[in-house]
Formats: structure tokens, sequence, C-alpha cells
């Protein structure tokens, strides 16, 4: 068990525990309130506060193990609300029922299920973000392998070079890179990888993305590498703003989500769990148990997918959701309703009022993961296809555009400096006049590749224009975004881009701006004062970084 993993089981365990020690309170007090129902009018703020309780009751119960607890308060819930619909007439006879149903609850408290997940820690801990990319490279030819190693740690890969198929076989009982980059022939050896990869019982057992490089591509090796399920095959001469293009690919594809979820929901303890859950299979989670600073916390948080709870004391979820959604940037948001309202109709009711599922409690940590995980990878999905450029998978104009004013108001709230870089092509257009448009696409790619490799996780990335991107850096001094800058620049410069039998090298400039020089200044300024020290750069001769 990692250390996050029995941090978050303990912190469940707790959360259980304090529940359950705060139940026999609960029931003295239902049972308290059951005292004071008389069977007149009066009775009615007192059913209704009786009805929330037990409702909340059901839905907690069961996420902490107490299923019978949860089944009968269910249907003591029914009881209160048919009474408060006035569906039962002379309910005054039945209240005898009601309060000795409600002392029974606490027989419940010793058949705890304590296989459900909080109690052992069994999810899953998927924290294990990484940092790095790590690449293998095994080429029999070592010049090559060395050339391939200096362009691909220009793009911020570590690479990790082998000469031999034996050598590789060897290590791959210790560790595991990301993505192996495979020769086929290994002539010293006299060994085909396709052919070896096959029988090798450690290969078998290996299991990470492969892509193949090769001299040679006929159908034969192809098809013994599509067998060895390998995700590319590439022949020699490479193109390395080809093979990096391919290896973005295979790495976004591998890439574990970390979904946003924001969890709306009065009951401290129950939304608690659920934050524990969905973190605990890598999601990063808040929890607001006031709803009337809903538009305030989707703003900051922006989640990717709403649970909310539908009954909270002074508002209901239908009504939180609503206001969402009078909120035209957050009409796309997906709001998923969880209660323990078990009538159909009502659940389709609220379903009209703005949402799009709705999830019952009690539900188990599995299936609660599970429900979550779909929807926000669809809404992921979608929202990329939208936000994202498909050329670089940068984010497109509007969307770096907003990046910019989001990370400005939150280095303004928290008081660190900020940068944001504009950074050009140059002489771009000769590039696409002379070597074609699709030459010149590689050539954005590359540009993109470098800036999302080399740039923080925490950085933004947009392509602003056709060959005109931003960057946001937060929490950056404009001394390091310069070296970062010239670094990112000196690599591009010193990359190769082939086309036919041609080579050649491209350049960009740059132009940067930190807040801290404009204190007072909008995102639109910043961006304006980026471009102008970009401009300064281009007439100050190109190929440089210029700061505002
Ligand atoms: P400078 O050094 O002053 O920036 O010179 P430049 O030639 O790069 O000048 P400019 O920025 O005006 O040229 C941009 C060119 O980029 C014009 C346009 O045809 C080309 N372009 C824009 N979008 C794309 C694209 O998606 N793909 C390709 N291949 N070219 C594009
Ligand atoms: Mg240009
Ligand atoms: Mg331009």
């Amino acid at each position: 068990m990692t250390d996050m993993q029995a941090l978050l089981a303990a912190e469940m365990a707790k959360l259980g525990n304090s529940y359950k020690a705060r139940l026999p309170l609960e029931l003295g007090e239902l049972l308290a309130l059951a005292g004071q129902l008389s069977g007149s009018d009066a009775d009615h703020p007192v059913l209704e506060e009786l009805h929330q309780r037990l409702h909340k009751l059901a839905g907690s119960g069961g996420t902490f193990g107490f299923h019978s607890l949860s089944e009968q308060s269910q249907q003591l819930e029914l009881v209160t609300k048919s009474w408060i619909n006035g569906e039962v007439l002379a309910y005054q006879t039945m209240l005898g029922g009601l309060i000795e149903k409600i002392a029974a609850l606490s027989l419940t408290l010793s058949e705890r299920d304590t296989s459900v997940a909080y109690k052992q820690g069994v999810m899953a801990v998927k924290t294990d973000v990484k940092s790095r990319n790590l690449l293998w490279l095994a080429d029999d030819d070592e010049q090559l392998g060395l050339e391939l190693q200096r362009l691909l740690k220009q793009f911020g890969y570590e690479v990790c070079l082998f000469t031999r198929l034996d050598q590789v076989e060897a290590a791959t009982g210790s560790e595991q890179p990301d993505i192996l980059i495979m020769d086929v022939m290994f002539a010293k050896e006299g060994m085909d990888a396709t052919k070896e990869m096959n029988i090798r019982h450690n290969f078998k057992a290996f299991h990470c993305p492969i892509l193949f490089i090769s001299a040679r591509g006929d159908f034969t090796v192809r098809v013994r590498a599509a067998r060895l399920g390998a995700r590319g095959f590439l022949v020699k001469p490479l193109d390395v703003p080809k093979l990096v293009d391919r290896i973005e690919q295979i790495m976004e594809a591998e890439k574990k989500a970390v979904y946003r979820v924001l969890i709306v929901d009065d009951d401290e303890t129950l939304s608690t769990h659920y934050r524990l859950v969905l973190m605990s299979a890598g999601m990063e989670v808040e929890v607001l148990n006031q709803p009337e600073k809903i538009i305030e916390r989707v703003s900051t948080f922006r989640p990717e997918l709403v649970l909310m709870d539908l009954n909270m004391p002074e508002y209901t979820g239908q009504e939180v959701a609503i206001v969402i959604r009078q909120h035209e940037q957050w009409i796309g948001l997906p709001i998923i309703y969880l209660s323990a309202e078990a009538d159909v109709d009502q659940q389709i009711k609220a379903m009209g009022k703005g949402a799009d599922d709705f999830l019952i409690k009690p539900i188990s940590d599995t299936r609660l993961v599970a429900a979550v995980t779909v929807r926000a990878a669809r809404a992921r999905q979608l929202s990329d296809l939208m936000s994202k450029d498909s050329l670089t998978g940068l984010l497109k104009h509007s969307g770096i555009k907003e990046a910019v004013e989001f990370e400005l108001a939150r280095a303004q709230r928290n008081g660190f400096s900020l940068c944001v870089v504009m950074i050009d092509i140059d002489h771009f257009k000769k590039v696409n006049d002379t070597y074609g448009h699709a030459e010149g696409d590689c050539v954005i790619m590359a540009v993109a590749h470098l800036l999302k490799q080399r740039l923080r996780k925490s950085d933004i990335v947009g392509r602003y224009g056709g060959e005109e991107f931003v960057a946001v850096l937060p929490e950056c001094d404009a001394i390091t975004a310069q070296q970062i800058m010239n670094d990112l620049r000196e690599s591009f410069s010193a990359l190769r881009f082939h086309h036919q039998s041609v080579d050649f090298g491209c350049t960009l400039s740059a132009g940067l701006v930190c807040n801290k020089q404009y204190p007072e200044a909008s995102a639109g300024k910043l961006l304006v004062a980026a471009d102008e020290a970009m401009y300064m750069a281009k007439q100050g001769g190109r190929n440089r970084v210029c700061v505002a």
C-alpha cells in the first residue's frame, strides 16, 4: 500500500468511526422528534424535519456499512412522506408504531457490513502521476542511437539507450519505460526483434507500448510487429518530429485522466466519504456544503462534473442546477443528482431540471467510481473536441485567452507572479512556400510538442493563431520564464526537418511579460504586452526572447 493509499484508508476509517459514534445521538434525536408528534396540524414542521433526517440516514447508512439501518430508515421516510402529503388521514393512530420503529433502529447498529471499501482501504489509489517521460531506445547502430537520444532529449524526454537486445530483455525485470522504441534488426546478435520478442518469456510479460523503427518495412515484418501489439512502425531514415508526434499520441492514449469533480451535499460526513472514495480513484474532488456558493466554486474549481444532492435543507438540487444553467458558460457542465429519492417519477421530474443523470443513494464505492468515471470521460472528450486545436491538441484561441484571465485572477488572489509568453515561428511563410503546407504543419506540431514536453504540468499552452502560440506560466518569475523559453528556443533551432532529400531548420521568436511588472494590467493588456515584446524580438533579428 502506498503512503497515499494508507492515508486515504485511515481517513476513511476515521470518518466511518465518527459516523458510527454519532449514530446513537442521531437516533435519540429522531426519537425525541417523533415524541413531539400529536396528530394535529402543528405536526407539519416536525414531520418535515423527521422526513429530512430519515432521508439522510437512508442515504448515508448504506455508505458506511449500516445496510439495515438504511433500508428501515427508507421505509420510515416513506411513511412520514405520506403523512406530510396527507395521503394518510388519521395517522395519529399510527404514531405509536412509528415511535416503536424508530426506537428499533438502534437494534440495527450492531449489524455493520465490514466489507465496505473504507474499512479496508481496498480502492486502488491511482496517484502515480508521472513527472517524467521515460523512453527506452534500442538500436544496434550506436551512432544513430546516440544521435536519436540527443534529439529526443531536446524534446524533454528521458532516454535510456540500449544497443543489444539482450540488454533490453535483462532490464525488463527491474523497470518499465513509458514507451519502448525498438529497432527490428540486431545484426551483431543476428536477431530480429519482432521474432525474439514473441518467443522470449521476459518480453511476453512486459507490458509497455512498443514503437518499432526499421530500415525495412515489408509486410511480413509489419504483421509480426502488429501481432506483438506494436503501437507504431516507422521506417528509417527517421523524421524526428514525426517520431515525437507518434510518441505523443501514444503517451496521450496511455495517460490516466485526472477528472475534477465537485460534490454538492449538505451532509458533511457523507460528502467527505464520497470525496475520499473518488480521490482514491485518482480524481480531484472538492465538496461544497453551502449551495449558495455554487457559482463562485464552479468558477474557481472548474469541475468537469457535479454530483448534486437533491434534498438539502434550504435549496433543492434542482434549484441549484437551474442556477448553474443560468450561466451560459456552464450550460454543458454535466450535473448528476445523487439522492436517496427512490420514486422514479420524482427522479424524472428532477432530471427535467437541468441535470444529466441520476444515481441512487446508497451507492457502493465501486459503482460510484465507475459511474463518475464514465460520465467524466465522456464530458472530457466532448469538451476537448470543442476546446482543443485538432492539429496540435493545444487549446484554441478562445481557450488560451480564457486561461490567461483565469490564471491571472488566481495569481492576483494568491499574490504570486505569472508570466505570459507569445511565440511565433520565424519566416514561416517561407517554409510553406518552399516545402509545402504539410511540411509547415510538421513544424507547427514540433513547436507544440516542445512546449508540451518542456513546460510544467501546471503551465497552459494554446495555439493562438496559425503559427503563433501562447503559454501561461503560473508561479513563475520573468527570469525563470526567460531561461525556460531560451532553452526551448535553442532546442527548436537545433531541430532538423526533412523534406524529400532536403534538410532544413527553423527558429522562433518569443515575447514574455510578467504580471509583477504590470500589477494593474488585465489579461488582455498582458497579451498585448507579450505581443509587443515578441515584435521587439522580430525587430531585433528574430530567434530570440524579449521581455516586456
Ligand atoms: P515572421 O518571422 O515575421 O513571423 O514571418 P512569417 O513568415 O512567419 O510571417 P507570418 O507570421 O505573417 O506568417 C504566417 C504564415 O503562417 C502565413 C500562413 O500561411 C501560415 N499558416 C497559418 N496557419 C497555418 C497552418 O495551420 N499550417 C501551415 N502550414 N501554415 C499556416
Ligand atoms: Mg511567423
Ligand atoms: Mg505569425
